[in-house]
């Protein structure tokens, strides 16, 4: 099947610009240099999935021209991925009486459950709640005809997910991604992988980790993302190899699902 991966946000926690912030990317005039919460949206056969739900939705949304959404998939829960739930309301209106399933490890429902009581516990009785429902997941979840399976990857002190689908993978926050999760990520047409910036980090990945990524896992192209301040667009894209991107908010690819 044909499906098309758009880029949601490419930046990390904070964005880019980032707030109080005086430094020449955060006040570049390049649009590929101002980056939201880190998100991409899989299309296919008419379907919409999520990858996590960023505190930047709505405004993706608009910006994408988001009509609807059949699920949401969750790699874990920071808040950068998780605190646009409240914004789903309108596009979980139109699955009433349904609702839309997130889905998630036991773990983070658990979290996402408990850090969104006021839905969950459901007695609020004025104005409207999202109308979700989490799914547990604990492997490979098959969506409207296509898979998608968990990797697991190493964020800091944690063990995340990032998800694989097709020919196509997407790790948003990880510091290592273990072999066995490597192993998984053969036959690539289109990677995504953590490059936050230069300068090592406890809980993301760099740029020259991440490219030694690269050459073990050999995709056809490979794209950068939860990417800070330190990395201006057009320049970091110059020392990178041919195959290799730094993604940026509204970037569409084709691939295989
Ligand atoms: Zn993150
Ligand atoms: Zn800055
Ligand atoms: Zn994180």
């Amino acid at each position: 099947m044909k499906a098309t991966l758009t880029v949601l946000g490419s930046g990390t926690s904070m964005g880019v610009p980032t707030i109080g912030c005086d430094c020449a990317v955060c006040h570049s005039s390049d649009p590929h240099d101002r980056r939201t919460r880190p998100s991409v949206l899989i299309e296919y056969q008419g379907k919409s999935i999520l990858i996590d739900s960023t505190p930047d939705f709505r405004e993706q949304a608009i910006r994408e021209q988001i009509h609807h959404l059949d699920a949401v998939l969750y790699t874990h829960t920071h808040a950068d991925h998780i605190l646009g739930i409240d914004d789903l309301r309108p596009l979980t209106f139109r699955h009433k009486p349904n609702k839309l399933p997130l889905y998630a490890r036991q773990e983070a429902a658990d979290f996402i459950r408990n850090m969104f009581r006021y839905i969950f516990d459901a007695d609020y009785k004025f104005g409207g709640l999202p109308q979700v429902e989490l799914r547990v997941i604990d492997g490979p979840v098959e969506l409207f005809g296509a898979r998608f399976e968990p990797v697991t990857v190493i964020h800091g002190e944690t063990e995340i997910w990032g998800f694989r689908f097709g020919t196509a993978a997407y790790l948003t926050d990880h510091s290592e991604v273990p072999d066995q999760s490597l192993d998984q990520l053969q036959g690539l047409d289109i990677l995504f992988l953590d490059a936050l910036r230069y300068k090592p980090h406890p809980t993301h990945s760099t740029v020259e980790n991440s490219l030694r990524i690269v050459e073990r896992v050999k995709p056809k192209r490979a794209f950068f993302t939860h990417i800070c301040h330190d990395l201006p667009h057009e320049e970091t894209n110059a020392t990178l190899p041919a195959n290799v991107r730094l993604a940026y908010d509204g970037m569409k690819l084709e691939f295989e699902i």
